[in-house]
């Protein structure tokens, strides 16, 4: 019996100790796609083409639930046959006896129901289809490798009817008319990638291109009534691209850079290679710019391409050498469009935040698969910034181009990356790898004295502290310091602000409005300019405080910001509505349909930020009616996690009230 156990583990050891890479090297896929929204299904035509590196009698892709039919496989120049194949766990193993050496193509015809990774929603009546495969698994919507260290050439096709546009990886090479409109759009990559940058995106856009300084097409897509959010959304998108490929010191890889918003995305955004897709939450307008703007989330995304999407890393373990690289490149982008300080107040803060998780108890090594996004993103960017000051630019900036060279197109870990800044460094670094990479605490301390050496403007900021009442503080607001330190200032003792503070920038005037919640009366006609501050978050907090400490001029407040939507997720509206319906002598003939507007916000049509405050907002003034609840039973079902969980936890807490 128990030798049995011992051949029996001895066997299930050695199956998971072989890995599919090690005899089968998947070359490139091509694939004509076809989609049908109304049963959220996708079918295709895949042929798979892979070189053997060691005999085996099958090779299999991963595929969640598919139905695979017609498969043949063509050897050398041989007409295609059939062959066997069973799927098994998740996955199609095709049976042949496979030789050493030789290349093999295989084409199967599949259809698949994805339950996640390929969403199809309704945005103005119009559907829209895009996937996330970081995550999520590729695999779920179409057979491929979830191992990320086998790389492969995917070039889509696609048959649209619809006026669609169909976007994917690479370069859209063909599209030839078909009849009753149809059109055959494909694309064609040059290099491989690993499968969870697959990506797809369709639905009803316009575009804006660009050209880098090198020639590279960048294309900005944007839905066909946003035309005047394109320069905004897009702002600084030429400069970030041109300024990474020179301070990468490595040519973008990739044909074209296409960067397209979708509706109620999972994330902020997604690096898909040479195609980013990104959450519509960030098409703003010239207002909106200023308080939530897409900069960082653009510049993070792009420096993926070469982080991430060039070299990948091999596992979760070295996940920093993605994340980290990525969140570093973006600052650096982001301090050659602002300054210094912004660079270097974005590094003071993730160090206070990475100082906390320890206190917390819930920081972890760099090279924990299992760290926080804090830890994989700002930690990550961290070390690059304190291995930069410590080998100097020169020799950091070499070995990040040679460390791209070395590995372009294929996996990397955390070794190939501090190798190479030892050799040329001279000198080993596992004292900074211990310290910074490997032990559980983040060197906060070396954190902040780094920083202080840096920047002056780190140490003003330092050193202004109101939070014990120190005499100088009144004055730090009139004098000259920066309005980080005079935001800082207020939040700790916003009953120093006096009509003078108002004068300062927009950042400190909207602290004003967050921190300054009783009004004095002396004070009252400099907060009603906030009223018209290029801020949607500005004018939300102002417009409630002002209603609330002045009742008697509530209908000159509504009147002023009656035409402001705000965000888009409608934030200075859904308050307007809300506060209009609690002045019943504004507007007194007009609340049914204001109450109708507001319920209207929690249909399936609007994306899932403007729902949950609409439902917020219904639920705070206790009048969800029928329509509300319908909206929020259906949301329960909805693919955005926080929605869901929003509208589970609601409508728990409405049964029980009842109750
Ligand atoms: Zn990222």
């Amino acid at each position: 019996m128990k030798r049995i156990v011992a051949v029996l583990s001895f066997f299930l050891m050695s199956i998971a100790f072989a890995q599919q890479t090690d005899y089968v090297d998947f070359k490139s896929a091509n694939a004509l796609l076809g989609f049908i929204p109304d049963s959220s299904m996708v079918f295709g035509k895949v042929w798979y083409k892979f070189e053997i590196l060691q005999p085996t009698d099958s090779v299999y892709l991963d595929a969640v639930n598919m139905d695979v039919e017609n498969v043949e496989i063509r050897v050398r120049n041989e007409n295609p046959k059939p062959i066997d194949f069973n799927i098994n766990n998740d996955k199609i193993y095709f049976k042949y006896s496979f030789e050493e050496s030789e290349t093999y193509t295989v084409y199967f015809d599949y259809d698949a129901y994805p339950k996640k990774a390929l969403y199809f929603l309704k945005r103005n009546n119009d559907w829209q289809i895009w996937t996330q495969g970081q995550g999520k698994y590729t695999s779920n919507w179409f057979p491929s490798i979830d191992d990320v260290n086998d790389k492969i050439v995917f070039n889509l096709s696609l048959v649209d009817c619809e006026a669609n546009n169909f976007l994917s990886n690479g370069v859209q090479s063909l599209s030839i008319p078909l009849p009753d409109n149809c059109v055959k759009y494909q694309y064609n990559m040059q290099h491989p990638m690993s499968s969870y940058l697959l990506a797809v995106a369709i639905g009803k856009y316009n575009k804006k291109t660009e050209t880098s300084k090198s020639g590279i097409p960048l294309e900005y897509y944007y839905y066909p009534e946003d035309s005047l959010k394109v320069e905004p959304t897009y702002r600084y998108s030429k400069q970030m691209f041109d300024f990474l490929e020179e301070e990468i010191g490595f040519a973008y890889p990739w044909q074209n850079y296409k960067q397209v918003p979708v509706h109620d995305f999972l994330y902020a955004g997604m690096e898909n290679t040479s195609c980013t897709i990104f959450s519509d939450a960030f098409v703003v307008d010239s207002i909106g710019f200023n308080d939530r703007n897409y900069i960082n989330v653009n510049a993070h995304e792009l420096a993926h391409q070469w982080f991430g999407n060039l070299i990948t890393a091999t596992s979760g373990e070295h996940h920093w050498l993605q994340e980290g690289f990525a969140t570093y490149y973006a600052l650096l982008a982001e301090r050659d469009i602002f300054d210094d300080n912004h660079f270097y107040f974005k590094l003071l803060n993730s160090a206070i935040d990475l100082g906390k998780q320890d206190i917390a108890g819930s920081g972890t090594s760099l090279l924990n698969p299992k760290s926080s996004s804090l830890t994989f993103y700002q930690r990550g960017a961290w070390v690059l910034h304190a291995l930069r000051s410590k080998v100097g630019g020169e020799v950091f900036k070499q070995a990040v181009k040679n460390y791209l060279e070395m590995h372009q197109f294929d996996n990397v870990e955390t070794s190939d990356f501090i190798s190479e800044v030892e050799r040329l460094y001279g000198k080993s670094l596992s004292g900074f790898v211990n310290q910074w990479i490997k032990q559980k605490d983040f060197p906060v301390d070396a954190a902040f004295d780094l920083l202080k050496n840096q920047s002056t403007y780190i140490n003003e900021y330092l050193m202004v502290d109101c939070q014990t009442k120190s005499s100088k503080c009144a004055e730090y607001l009139k004098y000259y310091i920066s309005d980080e330190a005079k935001v800082k200032i207020i939040s700790q003792a916003p009953e120093l602000v006096t009509s003078g503070t108002f004068e300062h920038g927009l950042k400190v005037r909207q602290a004003i409005s967050k921190y300054v919640t009783q009004i004095p009366k002396e004070l009252k006609e400099d907060y009603e300019t906030l009223l018209d501050d290029k801020s949607y978050i500005t004018i939300e907090n102002a417009l409630y405080n002002l209603w609330t400490n002045f009742p008697e001029e509530r209908a000159k407040y509504l009147s002023k910001t009656r035409n402001i939507h705000g965000f888009s997720d409608k934030n200075v509206r859904l308050l307007w509505l809300v506060l209009n319906l609690n002045t019943p002598f504004y507007q007194a003939d007009n609340k049914q349909g204001l109450y109708e507007e507001l319920v209207s916000y929690t249909d399936e049509k609007y994306n899932a930020d403007l729902r949950i405050n609409a439902f917020q907002y219904l639920d705070l003034i206790k009048s969800c009616n029928d329509k509300c609840l319908s909206n929020l039973e259906q949301a329960k079902s909805h693919h955005n996690w926080r929605l869901v969980k929003f509208a589970k936890q609601m409508s728990e807490q409405l049964q029980q009230n009842k109750n």
